[in-house]
């Protein structure tokens, strides 16, 4: 049997991250709220948190993961898990009811060095969640059977409308169209007006260095602003792939990055071989300057191992060339170009 290593009867449910830009390192940490902040501000760890520094980008694999298993896997199974918890409180069942429930998120929840943070942190919230609205509820035992009832639902309803919240973005991902892979529309996240989102920001100075901590209380989308943010500093910006759609850290510069895949970098340069293919059959002038080198790879070959006659006509084709380029700028010098080239 699995077993939680943060006690998750705590206040809220807490995420939060660092970063050590320079050495490309994260720290995720979830827990109770004041060991969160313990932590960030004096380095003090304890049985209340669960943390895990990792190379810098994590959270943005963490989420692919999650994004990937969305459609039936471990998401499904923290969201029928949950379901059975909220029974528990709308109809006013003991802790003996909830076991099977909070037996399978235990099960779930990964203690091991590589585990997803992300979704280890779904799993204590919904947890916390469940402890706070079935504590509250089971200190209204003295009411009335039906005013009992009445407090169950609300309670329910409390539970479930926090638990969708964190859960809406992870139902409600846009899929790939020709693959029906799930993705996250990373501007769609970022650029979304939103509900407010609070989010703790602590200072300490361990070690001679000053460091941050950021940290959200039941909201992940709160820390992924900071996350982009922080990255964007770094130069660093989170986009979708531009063939799979997957979330990847690429260079500020790169406008159309595509993930590590062979399968992507493939068809996007056969995109992009086609744009360019594309854009110069509406250029006369680089139309021409195509054909003419082509036409010159091509007898080059003719002339096998013949290197001397290789040289020449490297030596030839140079000149030409270099005429070739001076004059792609000058269209009205196009028509005498072609005729002194004979092509
Ligand atoms: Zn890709």
């Amino acid at each position: 049997m699995n077993t939680l290593k943060i006690p998750f009867s705590a206040k809220t449910a807490v995420i939060g991250i660092s970063f050590d830009v320079p050495n490309q390192k994260e720290t995720v940490v979830i827990g109770n709220p004041d060991s969160v902040k313990r932590f960030f501000v004096s380095g003090l760890t304890d049985n209340d948190i669960d943390f895990r520094t990792r190379k810098l980008g994590t959270l943005i694999d963490e989420m692919n993961e999650l994004a990937l298993s969305a459609d039936g896997d471990k998401i499904q199974k923290v969201i029928s898990a949950s379901s059975g918890l909220c029974s528990v409180i709308g109809k006013g069942k003991g802790n003996k009811s909830a076991e099977n429930f909070k037996n399978e998120l235990f099960e779930l929840y990964d203690n091991s060095a590589n585990a997803n943070m992300l979704f280890n942190y779904i799993i204590f919230f919904v947890l916390t969640n469940f402890n706070l609205n079935h504590k509250a509820l089971s200190g209204e035992f003295h009411i009335s059977v039906n005013q009992m009832k009445k407090s169950a639902e609300k309670f329910a309803e409390q539970y479930n409308a926090c638990i969708s919240d964190m859960l809406m973005p992870f139902r409600n991902l846009p899929v790939v169209p020709e693959s029906k892979v799930r993705y996250w529309d990373i501007d769609k996240q970022i650029n979304s007006p939103s509900s407010e989102l609070i989010l703790h920001v602590y200072y300490s100075h361990i070690g001679g260095t000053w460091q941050t901590g950021y940290a959200a209380e039941n909201s992940f989308l709160a820390i992924l602003r900071v996350y982009v943010d922080i990255l964007k500093q770094a130069n660093v910006v989170v986009r979708n792939c531009a063939v799979c759609h997957k979330l990847i850290l690429s260079d500020r510069a790169n406008t159309s990055a595509v993930c590590g895949s062979d399968k992507c970098r493939k068809e996007q340069h056969r995109l992009t071989t086609n744009i360019v293919r594309k854009r110069n059959k509406e250029n006369p002038i680089q139309d021409f300057y195509d054909t003419f080198s082509r036409n010159c790879s091509n007898l080059r070959r003719k002339f096998g191992d013949n290197l001397s006659a290789r040289k020449r006509f490297d030596d030839e084709f140079q000149k030409v060339r270099t005429a070739a380029l001076a004059i792609r700028t000058c269209p009205h010098r196009l028509k005498s170009a072609k005729k002194s080239m004979q092509i």
